[in-house]
């Protein structure tokens, strides 16, 4: 695929022909980077270098962290289910809205059966809103800001600069844009 491709046509594949993009592939790709997003972000804030976010959503997350659920103490989540729900049109282009359900346990670690007074778990919607994000090279570096380069064999994106990398390209394929929360 070439970089030129713009974002109302990606949604486009995703959509209605799905043999480049699929919706499940989608689905898939929301689950496994709303769990590193959400470890990534109570851990190292706003340092995270594996999901790249707008600087919005980041200081948005950091003004409300018992919205996202990271001021508890969570062991693990699990995302039994993601649906790539449709696109929008908006002011900064076509976004997706993936609906993830995320199960947040926490004080479960230390117990086989996770039933004790101090366990307890929330079953909580996640609206995600993704910018297809195709032009791999203008990819910032989220530890200096230099510009990452993408390479194609290793599937991989380098910081000439500090070395930082980031493996995985397929994360660099999106940027999360806008989550919002049912609980
Ligand atoms: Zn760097």
């Amino acid at each position: 695929m070439s970089n030129d491709i713009s974002s109302q046509d990606l949604a486009n594949l995703i959509f209605e022909n799905g043999d480049v993009y699929s919706k499940a592939e989608l689905a898939e790709f929301a689950k496994e980077a709303v769990k590193r997003l959400y470890f990534d972000f109570r851990d190292y804030g706003e340092n995270i270098s594996q999901v790249k976010c707008t600087k919005e959503l980041i200081e948005k997350m950091k003004e409300h962290k018992d919205y996202y659920r990271f001021d508890k103490n969570i062991d693990t989540i699990s995302i039994p289910y993601a649906e790539a729900k449709r696109t929008l049109n908006t002011d900064i282009g076509t976004l997706v809205e993936v609906k993830l359900s995320i199960m947040f346990y926490d004080n479960s670690s230390n117990n086989e059966e996770v039933v004790s007074e101090d366990d307890r778990y929330w079953n909580d919607s996640w609206y995600i809103y993704l910018k297809p994000d195709v032009s791999k090279n203008d990819c910032t570096c989220a530890k200096c800001g230099a510009n990452m380069k993408f390479d194609e064999a290793k599937d991989m994106l380098e910081c000439d600069y500090c070395g930082n990398k980031v493996i995985n390209a397929v994360m660099n394929k999106w940027r999360f844009i806008d989550i919002k929360v049912e609980k």
